[in-house]
């Protein structure tokens, strides 16, 4: 007999109305970042909601992180509730920040607004709604378990959408996704309720700038342009680099379909005298350009490593130095994220793979994210690689105008996480004598 998990999904039907007000009050606390607004408004209000609920919780502060100061200080919760019997901890992220409003909305951006079995709000779908969700699912699986063995845990982190340094990467590097202390983790983003997240691309950012001399601009020969000495760099991106890694295919399951290969976006380009403020009435001075500067965002493959990243471009511009009269360049890294991909037979997988199955009734699609998220540091640092995103709401709505998420996705992803508790957390439910 497998364990009968029905009462609990009516729990979860039951709790609806405070899953909604609970997703609407998240909302309405409005956690802009940047610059960081009121972190410590949202920490405040989850650890007077999980204390209530029996959870342990501690206010962390992530002092001296990027973007931590007094006017805006990084804070983070992390609540925890002891089974009673020795078990494995199941760690619930949901990073709190959200990110700016831009133009275009119809809805209060803090409003909370419910229309048509939705809810409307900055951060409704990335991700209050998947905070919302995990929340409930776990106050509903320890009040039909209380007996359950090892640990539930639930964090609410600052900066995701900077980068995470004053948030998971912070608590990571302080022990606290250390393997000996969480077993699982699931990261509610919102990847739609019947998908499995398992990874990400890397991502490699560099500034390269190329060298001239000044010169007066009747007399180029004078000088030397190092625009023009940029744009052979383009050329070579051109001709050698979007070709090799257009040629450069990967088996992780990268969604939308053209970010199943390398990619990289030329972010910036400058060269010559600044730009003058848009009421300047004056022409240009005639100059030529001694400096040219890009920023490049080189997203990469499982397959590939950063070293062979780095190199390929610092190959095709050491080729140009030896074939390009006074070519000069420096190159300079800004920042590196590894590629990250939890195995598909890992158990946090195989585990919601099977709550998908029985609550939603149809096996998940298995997507791995373009762009990082907080999966990076619980790898990199925490070396916890049973770790997946999974949580309401359609990944597209995110940072969009009119961000929503949908009422009836979250009960549903809310029923899944719950199921997934069952299988992690009572051995009943797969024990022996069960016949499994
Ligand atoms: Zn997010």
């Amino acid at each position: 007999m497998p364990l009968d998990t029905d009462s609990l999904i009516a729990r979860i039907d039951s709790m609806r109305d405070d899953l909604i007000a609970l997703t609407q009050d998240l909302i309405r606390i409005p956690t802009l970042n940047p610059p960081g607004e009121c972190y410590r408004e949202i920490c405040d209000y989850l650890d007077t909601r999980l204390t209530r609920h029996g959870f342990d919780t501690q206010l962390i502060r992530a002092h001296g992180a990027p973007g931590d100061s007094d006017r805006y200080p990084r804070w983070n919760v992390l609540a925890r509730k002891e089974g009673h019997h020795p078990g494995e901890c199941v760690h619930f992220n949901s990073h709190t920040d959200v990110v700016e409003l831009g133009h275009g909305w119809t809805f209060d951006p803090f409003g909370g607004e419910i229309s048509d079995g939705k809810i409307y709000g900055r951060g409704a779908c990335d991700m209050k709604g998947g905070l919302a969700a995990s929340i409930i699912a776990a106050e509903a699986f320890i009040a039909e378990y209380p007996d359950f063995h090892g640990a539930i845990e639930i964090s609410g982190t600052a900066d995701e959408e900077s980068g995470g340094y004053g948030g998971v990467a912070f608590l990571a590097e302080r022990g606290f996704f250390a393997p000996e202390r969480v077993q699982h983790v699931i990261i509610p983003e919102p990847l739609h309720k019947d998908r499995i997240c398992l990874g990400h691309r890397g991502g490699w950012w560099a500034e390269i700038e190329t060298f001239g001399e000044i010169a007066h601009g009747s007399m180029p020969f004078l000088g030397d342009c190092a625009v023009r000495h940029m744009g052979a760099v383009l050329d070579k991106f051109e001709s050698d680099l979007y070709p090799a890694m257009a040629s450069r295919r990967t088996d992780m399951p990268v969604v939308p379909e053209g970010a199943r290969q390398s990619t990289m976006n030329i972010n910036s380009i400058h060269g010559g005298q600044p730009e003058q403020p848009k009421d300047y009435t004056g022409l240009p001075a005639h100059c030529v350009p001694d400096s040219c500067r890009i920023v490049i965002d080189r997203r990469y493959l499982a397959e590939e490593s950063h070293a062979e990243v780095s190199g390929e471009v610092e190959g095709l511009l050491n080729d140009l130095s030896a074939q390009r009269e006074n070519f000069r360049y420096e190159m300079r890294e800004l920042n590196h994220v590894a590629p990250s991909m939890t195995d598909r037979a890992a158990p946090v997988v195989t585990t919601v793979d099977r709550a998908i199955q029985d609550i939603l009734g149809k096996s998940p699609d298995y997507v791995a994210s373009p762009g990082t998220y907080d999966q990076k540091h619980i790898d990199r640092i925490g070396k916890l690689r049973n770790c997946i995103a999974y949580g309401p709401g359609i990944l597209e709505m995110a940072h969009k105008p009119d961000e929503y998420i949908g009422i009836d996705d979250m009960v549903d992803s809310a029923k899944v996480m719950a199921h997934s508790l069952t299988q992690l957390l009572l051995p009943q439910a797969n024990g022996p004598e069960n016949g499994q």
